[in-house]
């Protein structure tokens, strides 16, 4: 490969809104054959809306909302924004006044935690706490077999509420998967989010292999098991929780607008913060690399 013609697809890619860390990125980019999707950020907007908030027995509504409120705005996870948002236009319809948290800290693939009017305060997934309340754990399926997030907020380890939040499948998402499966990528979706919020993504999107429910490390799984099977596997996620799959993916791809964490972690980024520019980085590689041969 002569650098000119790398320096040529790397300037090409540019215009596209695909930046490329280095001209080496456009050899692993034309090998891959296998794209590991996340869900929240890249395959959905991850501009989630709160749908539901129910509280748990002999709990008040309002603590369960202005709580969950409290320490997601020390968050930056997409769902925090989502109940932020939803409790602050409930609160002011209702007259709340909001609580604040202090100390939060984000854990991360599980939820954030934080104080709040002296207790010890965690929204995230339902298996964070050891105790959740069987009308809850019920409100939860429901909202997931439906395909919707649903996450708790408790304290003293025990689930008080339950706050569902849905999400909105990018416009370009299906088309890109298409364009995928027709130049022979095999499209998988992972995520750290229930399997029905994961299955109405994939099959809104076309993807039939879908892995549900794991923490970032269980990211890397599928990518290792993958590769064991001899793929070249590329990544394409958004979050902090995505960044260990990325730098172990044989290509890693960022959305533009993600975190920095996945930034970092990734070979190439998409500026365009759309899941067609991982079919054209593919293709572009694919003809830079084909010229030069
Ligand atoms: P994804 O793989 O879909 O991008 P994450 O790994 O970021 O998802 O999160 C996995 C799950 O952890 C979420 O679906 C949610 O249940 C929980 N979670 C993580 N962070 C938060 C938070 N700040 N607030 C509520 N729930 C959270
Ligand atoms: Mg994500």
């Amino acid at each position: 490969a002569t650098p000119t013609a790398l320096m040529v697809g790397t300037g090409r890619a540019a215009q596209m809104g695909v930046l490329i860390k280095g001209p080496e990125v456009l050899e692993s980019t034309r090998r891959v054959d296998t794209v590991v999707l996340d869900k929240t950020g890249t395959l959905t907007t991850g501009v989630m809306t709160l749908v539901d908030v129910v509280a748990g027995p002999g709990e008040s509504l309002d603590d369960v909302r202005s709580r969950a409120a409290a320490v997601e705005a020390g968050s930056e996870h997409p769902i925090a924004a989502a109940v932020v948002a939803g409790v602050r236009e409930a609160g002011v319809e209702a007259g709340l006044t909001a609580s604040a948290a202090d100390g939060v800290t984000g854990i991360v693939g599980i939820g954030a935690r934080g104080t709040v009017d002296g207790l010890a305060v965690t929204v995230g997934r339902l298996s964070a706490f050891a105790h959740v309340p069987d009308a809850l754990a019920a409100t939860a399926s429901a909202a997931e077999a439906a395909g919707r997030t649903a996450v708790a907020v408790g304290w003293d380890d025990v689930a008080r509420g339950v706050l569902v939040v849905s999400d909105t499948v990018r416009p370009t998402a299906a088309r890109a998967v298409a364009d995928l499966k027709k130049m022979g990528l095999r499209p998988l979706l992972v995520t750290g989010d229930n399997d029905g919020a994961a299955r109405a993504v994939a099959s809104a999107v076309g993807i039939d292999e879908v892995v549900a429910g794991v923490m970032p490390s269980g990211k890397v799984d599928v990518v290792r098991r993958l590769q064991d099977e001899g793929r070249v596997v590329a990544m394409v996620g958004d979050g902090v929780n995505d960044g260990p799959a990325l730098a172990s993916a044989d290509l890693g791809l960022a959305m533009g607008a993600g975190s920095d964490v996945a930034v970092a972690a990734s070979d190439l980024t998409l500026v365009r913060d759309d899941p067609t520019a991982v079919v054209d980085a593919v293709r572009l590689s694919r003809r830079t690399l084909a010229t030069i041969r």
